[in-house]
């Protein structure tokens, strides 16, 4: 890779303008790390397009000159997947200004999003004209669509609608060579070979940059009753989904799973929450259900758990402001555990059916392990999908993550692959899980990403270093300890 010239440098200036360009180190300074603040790296210029025209310009020109670029959204990655690395070669394109819903046809439940679209953006233009986009995660308010079809974002209504890859009908996208790949008719048949839409889907800007997406919408619901329950163990909790599943049929959108330990951290960093059961319970559920009146099924439901044990209190939220405070805190967790202090983070998949009895176990083998650890495993339950979040013994300071972050890493990444599971279940690869990939991956599978990624990007300007492990493993960074070999600042 090539640090950019000063003439490609002015052409870029002069192609983008004022709004377009900057190599202000203060300008860029917030979107040379990530959100966690684990990756900091360096980048020649911000370039942050208008317009499609102007991407397919960056990436010709870039493509030419051999200079990589990496493309960023909202820079909520949890995998450091929009943050460059610290040779300070690469450029930053971010989609920023291409905030734009081009089309939303309500009858026809599509809508034709540029890619710096934020998702609550969307949601609230969905919902004024009577539908809804049935996909939302905690950092709603930055994640844009781009970044979410990239990585194939999933979030806490999958086990309804389904991730991105299930939502999106059309892509259009810049390739590595700089042509427009437009995609964006939503056919619901069309067999010409190869899907270059689902291969760009959680390619996480490794094969193109995203400029728009042709998006399911979905009917607005008719009403929607929220749900707080707590239960004695992860199997009953799956034993919970069971039940609702056979009382409300799909009606049940969201089951997510908040460990004692996880409302604990809420309640203790995040201002203005209070627990919703009276006395605290060693596993919660956040139950959302929608209908034209769900309270009452809802209700009726939980009451018969109720009445046989399996869940040992209830509360069906009163109001808006009651429901939108359970979300609240759902959706606090990653952020109470920031505040908390380190944490080995892991977004792990194993089959539904096996989740409680993996949980439990992993976390006692990880715990003996490794002495004083706390293992908070937390979320989408119904889809098999926890982010199992091993906290470091009280008192380790920062660099707990860097000295023993790895070792604990890859015990409980070994622990899910002899699982049958999946070491990113939506969060993606990035540069954080890379090394990983290639020591865990199957031989075929890591041979045919790299096949696919040399034949659409021969000169890997798209992101390089992220998501597809390089054919030599000594090159491919280790979970952790890469930061402190590049000289990244941890
Ligand atoms: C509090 C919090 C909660 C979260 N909860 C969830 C969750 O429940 N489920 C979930 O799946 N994720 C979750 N995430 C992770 C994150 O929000 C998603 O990965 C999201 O899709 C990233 O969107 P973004 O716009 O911020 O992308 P960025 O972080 O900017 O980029 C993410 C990746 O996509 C690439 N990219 C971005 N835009 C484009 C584009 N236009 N074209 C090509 N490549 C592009 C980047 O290069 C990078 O590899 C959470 C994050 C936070 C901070």
């Amino acid at each position: 890779m090539a640090y950019p010239a000063p003439a490609l440098l002015d052409k870029l200036a002069s192609l983008l303008g004022a709004k377009g360009f900057t190599r202000d180190p203060g300008d860029m300074a917030p979107w040379l790390s990530d959100w966690r603040g684990r990756y900091h790296g360096a980048a020649a210029a911000m370039l942050s397009p208008a317009t499609r025209e102007e991407i397919v310009e960056i990436v010709r020109l870039c493509a030419a000159a051999q200079v990589a670029l990496v493309p960023q959204g909202g820079n909520s990655s949890m995998v450091g997947g929009a943050t460059p690395d610290s040779s300070g070669e690469a450029l930053i394109v971010s989609t920023r200004r291409m905030k734009r819903i081009r089309s939303l046809d309500a009858e026809a439940g599509l809508a034709v999003c540029e890619a710096g679209v934020i998702l609550a953006d969307l949601h609230a233009t969905a919902l004024a004209a009577g539908r809804r986009f049935p996909l939302t995660l905690g950092a709603k308010g930055s994640a844009t669509i781009g970044g979410l079809v990239s990585t194939n974002a999933g979030g806490t209504q999958v086990l309804r609608f389904g991730p991105m890859r299930a939502l999106v009908q059309g892509i259009e996208a810049v390739l590595p060579d700089g042509s427009l790949f437009e995609g964006l008719t939503a056919l619901r048949k069309d067999n010409r070979g190869y899907d270059l839409r689902q291969l760009l889907i959680g390619a996480e800007g490794t094969l193109g940059i995203v400029t728009a997406a042709t998006l399911t919408l979905v009917p607005a619901a008719a009403g929607r009753a929220v749900a707080w329950a707590g239960v004695a163990s992860a199997t009953d909790a799956t034993r919970l989904l069971r039940h609702l599943e056979a009382a409300l049929g799909d009606a049940v959108e969201s089951f997510e799973l908040v460990p004692k330990s996880a409302l604990d951290l809420v309640l203790a960093h995040v201002p203005g929450t209070w627990a919703p059961l009276a006395a605290a319970v060693p596993w919660n559920v956040l139950i959302e259900a929608v209908g034209p009146n769900p309270d009452e099924p809802l209700s009726r439901a939980l009451a018969i758990a109720l009445e046989s044990g399996l869940v040992a209190d209830a509360v069906v939220a009163a109001s808006e402001a009651q429901a939108q405070a359970f979300w609240r805190l759902r959706d606090s967790i990653s952020e109470a555990e920031k505040k908390d202090g380190p944490a080995a983070k892991h977004d792990i998949s194993v089959a539904v059916g096996d989740m409680a009895p993996f949980m439990t176990e992993a976390a006692a083998a990880v715990e003996a392990r490794f002495a004083g650890t706390r293992v908070n495993a937390f979320g989408h339950l119904g889809d098999g999908n926890v982010h199992f979040n091993v906290r470091a013994p009280e008192g380790a300071g920062p660099g707990w993550v860097e000295s023993i972050g790895e070792e604990v890493s890859a015990f409980v990444h070994d622990l899910v692959t002899a699982a049958g599971g999946s070491i990113s279940a939506e969060h993606g690869i990035g540069q954080m899980k890379v090394g990983e990939l290639a020591r865990l991956g199957d031989p075929a599978r890591l041979d045919a990403l790299r096949a696919i990624k040399r034949a659409l990007d021969p000169a890997n300007i798209m992101n390089p270093g992220k998501l597809v492990p390089p054919v030599d493993p000594m090159e491919a960074p280790s979970f952790h300890q890469s930061l402190a070999q590049k000289g990244v600042r941890p």
